[in-house]
């Protein structure tokens, strides 16, 4: 098979899975480069959440834990989160497949994570955007961190979990918006975490179609 339609292929399955996971039907549009019609069937078909986009929702203190997780997820499989280079499709659909596959009762889906990752990739670009990442690292656990303006000094996991041991009724507040494994809130560390069995089989299946085709040019978001 020529290996260029083969590469056309593999984009237009990614796009497919990006619409299925949720992605606004503008930013596939955006980013994709594949007429509306190809991806529309897809759309919402995996039972996404409602759209959000937007930065309000960056207002709840307990909301920065979904922040930092997305920076930790993004940066142990493509590295720097706030550099300038560009993100294919293909790898913004591994974060968001990673991301979901490990904390699949979190907030947040794949329009959210993409304008996540664009706000963040433009603030520290332009120098102080709306989603700021502390780069010399947590003062507790020393991982790289969004700077919440309620939260400063760690981040947000520690910070809360910190009042938590004061108050315990933060748990259940934070329990209202993210998944907490158990009392703890240092489940950044992915191994106590369920995951959801429809979102392993997708990365099983994205895993297999990567490690099968070669990577070349592709259209980027900037
Ligand atoms: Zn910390």
């Amino acid at each position: 098979m020529n290996s260029l339609l083969n590469h056309r292929d593999q984009h237009l399955m990614t796009m497919k899975l990006l619409s299925a996971l949720g992605l606004e039907k503008r930013v596939i549009k955006g980013i994709g480069g594949v007429i509306p019609r190809e991806t529309n069937l897809y759309h919402n078909a995996l039972g996404a959440l409602p759209l959000r986009k937007g930065e309000i929702w960056l207002q709840n203190r307990y909301n920065g834990i979904l922040v930092d997780r997305l920076i930790r997820v993004y940066e142990s499989i493509h590295g720097d989160i706030t550099s300038d280079k560009a993100l294919s499709p293909e790898d913004l659909c591994t974060v968001i497949t990673s991301y979901l596959a490990l904390y699949p009762y979190d907030n947040m889906n794949a329009t959210r994570i993409f304008y996540l990752i664009k706000n963040i990739k433009s603030g520290a670009q332009n120098k102080g955007g709306v989603v700021n990442v502390e780069s010399e690292g947590c003062n507790t656990c020393g991982q790289k961190y969004y700077i919440h303006p309620k939260l400063t000094r760690n981040c947000s996991a520690c910070e809360l979990e910190k009042e938590a041991k004061k108050d315990p009724s933060i748990y259940e507040e934070i329990r209202r918006t993210i998944y907490v494994e158990g009392t703890n809130l240092s489940n950044v560390r992915p191994k106590s975490l369920k995951l959801s069995d429809g979102v392993v089989k997708i990365l099983k299946q994205s895993s297999e179609r990567e490690k099968s085709l070669p990577r070349s040019g592709e259209s980027k978001i900037a």
